[in-house]
């Protein structure tokens, strides 16, 4: 049996979000490039509400949302979303947990590999004609110390897939780290302050709320190793930007590697002056894998509520 709901989908999301709802007998309506205001004006004719990270949905767009159940983001992270103005609303929130996990863990053991032989430096050079085979001497990540702050799904992945490459895994979390994984992965529990002060590499995986808003401050990069490296591809605002800035251009820190801004897009970062920073713009999830996966998970979740199963 098909149903009839109205579907918005308000950002550039995988087609088979819209076939499989399209096939499930749903009007959606496909406009990625909707504004803030053309949302307001017609949030109301929707029962569905999708988004990614490009559309915040607002309280001011809640209150119009009269025939709105279901607001789904295809990802992981909700604080796009006003989650108390949608709970006064009655509207149900949905998320896709399961899709970044391999492909934003992917992402930090590349940005790790790209800092530690000093890749940047090499392509640059030779970009401007130069051949800075010497520049480019740099360390291995075997046997180094990978701090990970924030041990839910992608923290669990990244571990597994550092220990393959022979590192050591300090974990921090509020919550109670999983023995068994701890087991599997040799992780070493420690408090925040331990962890940073015996890291190479920091990694955060946290989500972004009132308690993370920066966790890492100047006073939390100043128990830090001078070598070590921060890898941000959690959300910004974890990380203190301009402390950051200051720790690596007055080399107390090694560097660092950042998919995600305070605010964003943040073309032209002032990090971006420094060279042993990598940025990269809120790319974490940006692999065909893992859009395909999210859009099949929120699909798969609008269908069963819609059935009543969930
Ligand atoms: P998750 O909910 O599975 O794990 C988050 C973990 O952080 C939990 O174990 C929680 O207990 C822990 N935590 C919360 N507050 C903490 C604190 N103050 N100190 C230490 N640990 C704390 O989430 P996840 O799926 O692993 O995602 C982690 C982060 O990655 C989120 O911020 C998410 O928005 C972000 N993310 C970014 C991208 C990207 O494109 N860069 C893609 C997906 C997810």
């Amino acid at each position: 049996m098909g149903f009839d709901e109205s579907v918005l989908i308000c950002d550039k999301v995988d087609p088979i979000l819209n076939k499989i709802l399209t096939d499930n007998g749903l009007a959606v309506t496909y406009d990625p490039e909707i504004t803030p205001e053309q949302i307001l004006e017609k949030i109301s004719n929707f029962n569905i509400v999708i988004v990614r990270s490009r559309t915040k949905i607002t309280k001011e767009m809640i209150d119009k949302a009269d025939n709105c159940k279901i607001i789904g983001r295809v990802g992981v992270g909700l604080d796009n979303i006003d989650l108390d103005a949608a709970k006064a609303k009655d509207i149900r929130v949905i998320n896709a947990v399961e899709g970044a996990m391999n492909a934003v863990a992917e992402l930090v053991i590349g940005l790790m590999f790209t800092l530690a032989r000093n890749v940047k430096v090499g392509d640059m050079g030779i970009r401007n004609n130069e051949w800075p085979k010497n520049e480019m001497l740099g360390t291995e990540l075997k046997g180094k110390y990978l701090g990970i702050i924030g041990m839910g799904n992608i923290g669990k992945r990244l571990g597994r897939l550092a220990r393959a490459l022979n590192m050591n895994i300090i974990g921090f979390d509020v919550m109670p780290i999983d023995e068994e994984f701890a087991k599997e992965v040799g992780l070493m529990k420690a408090d925040l302050d331990t962890l940073l002060s015996s890291s190479d590499y920091v990694s955060i995986h946290v989500p972004l709320i009132d308690s993370t808003y920066h966790l890492i401050d100047a006073k939390k990069m100043s128990l830090m190793k001078k070598t070590a490296r921060i890898i941000n591809t959690s959300r910004g605002g974890v990380v203190d930007e301009d402390a950051l800035y200051d720790a690596i251009k007055n080399g107390n820190l090694g560097g660092a590697a950042l998919d995600v801004f305070e605010k964003e897009p943040a073309p032209g970062h002032k990090l971006s002056e420094l060279s042993n920073v990598i940025l990269t713009p809120h790319a974490g999830a940006q692999t065909k894998e893992a859009q395909s996966l999210a859009a099949n998970v929120i699909a798969e979740k609008i269908v069963q509520i819609l059935r009543g199963v969930i």
